[in-house]
């Protein structure tokens, strides 16, 4: 039922103005708050909190659609259910939950998450965003860069260091409302795909932050970012196979209709194996992205599982858009077609939440370990 409200959705109020929001870098801000309608801007969250109080595999499932009709639209829900909601109801106090939980699990506020810096992305460890205690407040300094949703959000879990001779273990989570005297923003990034989304980065400058908007232990930042990484991989393998499928469902409708030597060219062989390899790793990303949700729902071990995912459905993704340009020929290289949207969509796929490089790292320290050789 979830998966069939999200595809009309995503076919009726997404697919029509995917192209124009694309083009026209224009936040779906009306579609966010009917998604949030619609419960899917905090499916994991408990309903005591306002939430849906579905599950992970719930989560993939409504995701992949949604980004079916619109990837901009997917990374934004993406960001407000795992990268923000998630860490505050696992790590959060009743009264943080309800601060900065509640009121953003309707669509109504989205939230964002400040881990990257100019100076690090994959190294989030080196951290040189600083948080110095003064009396019940932190005072934080520094630049958080690539923040999606930076424009449009009403809060932000952001990580400083609040004792950097302990490196990574000095690092904090802090929630901060926006806007917020001593946070401004950088200027919004002029991408390759996800335009309908913003990103920009959060600049500190002397930004007091009371002590109790602390997520979870100080120095205990560190972890929050990394689990929720592995439980937002989840988020963005599914966003992946939502831009795959529609690529495929794109090349099957015009080779389809398209004729070439007197028949459709469907009929070709050589059109029928791009298809069919299409098929094959959309469905076996498909079935890796589930079985990462299935073994988070079931509190079992999932960090290489999602890492695994993340990589397998973004290449699905990168694949089966440049396979859909190669079906559409000319019709594929122009924006008449949503196949170069999907193409530059992709892309960041292989980016965010951990390159790929980054997932091989994760697959292999979790390998090495499981053989006892750490
Ligand atoms: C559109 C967009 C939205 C984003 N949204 C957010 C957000 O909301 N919040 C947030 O905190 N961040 C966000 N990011 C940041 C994103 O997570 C980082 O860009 C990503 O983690 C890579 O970091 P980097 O860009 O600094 O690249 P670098 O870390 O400099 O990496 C450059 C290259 O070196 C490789 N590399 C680095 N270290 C290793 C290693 N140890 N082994 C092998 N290869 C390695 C990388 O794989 C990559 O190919 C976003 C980025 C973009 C582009």
């Amino acid at each position: 039922m979830l998966q069939k409200t999200c595809r009309d959705f995503a076919d009726n109020e997404l697919k029509p103005i995917a192209a124009k929001l694309d083009r026209e870098h224009l936040f779906p801000a009306e579609q966010i708050k009917k998604m949030g309608e619609l419960g899917l801007m905090a499916i994991d969250v408990p309903e005591e909190y306002g939430g849906t109080g579905l599950d992970y595999l719930a989560y993939a499932i409504a995701m992949e659609e949604i980004s079916r009709g619109c990837a901009s639209a997917g990374v934004i829900m993406s960001v407000n259910n795992s990268l923000y909601l998630t860490p505050i109801m696992k790590f959060g106090n009743d009264k943080q939950k309800k601060e900065f939980g509640e009121p953003f699990t309707n669509g109504q506020k989205i939230g964002c998450f400040a881990l990257s810096e100019p100076g690090n992305g994959s190294d989030a460890g080196a951290a040189s965003t600083m948080a110095a205690k003064d009396g019940d407040s932190y005072i934080l300094n520094g630049t958080k860069a690539w923040i999606t949703n930076g424009y449009e959000s009403e809060a932000t879990i952001v990580f400083a260091t609040t004792d950097k001779s302990k490196k990574h273990k000095g690092i904090t989570a802090f929630l901060v409302n926006k806007p917020t005297k001593g946070l401004s923003l950088g200027k919004k990034e002029d991408k390759l795909g996800i335009r309908a989304s913003s990103t920009c980065s959060l600049i500190f400058e002397d930004c007091r932050v009371p002590a109790e908007n602390i997520l979870g232990e100080p120095g205990f930042g560190f972890k929050i970012a990394m689990q929720t990484l592995d439980a937002g991989r989840i988020g963005i393998a599914s966003q992946a196979l939502g831009i795959a499928q529609a690529s495929l469902d794109c090349g099957i409708e015009y080779s389809s209709k398209r004729l070439a030597f007197g028949k459709p060219i469907m009929k070709l062989q050589a059109i029928q194996h791009k298809l069919a390899d299409m098929a094959l790793r959309l469905d076996s990303a498909r079935l890796l992205t589930w079985r990462a949700a299935w073994l988070k729902d079931n509190k079992l071990p999932f960090t290489k599982e999602a890492a695994m995912a993340k990589l397998a459905a973004s290449e699905a993704a990168t694949f089966c858009s440049h396979q859909c340009i190669q079906i559409l020929g000319g019709m594929g290289y122009v924006a008449d077609m949503p196949a170069e949207r999907h193409y530059r969509d992709a892309r960041i796929t292989e980016i965010y939440e951990g390159t790929s490089e980054i997932q091989k790292l994760v697959i292999a320290g979790s390998l090495i370990k499981e053989y006892g050789l750490n």
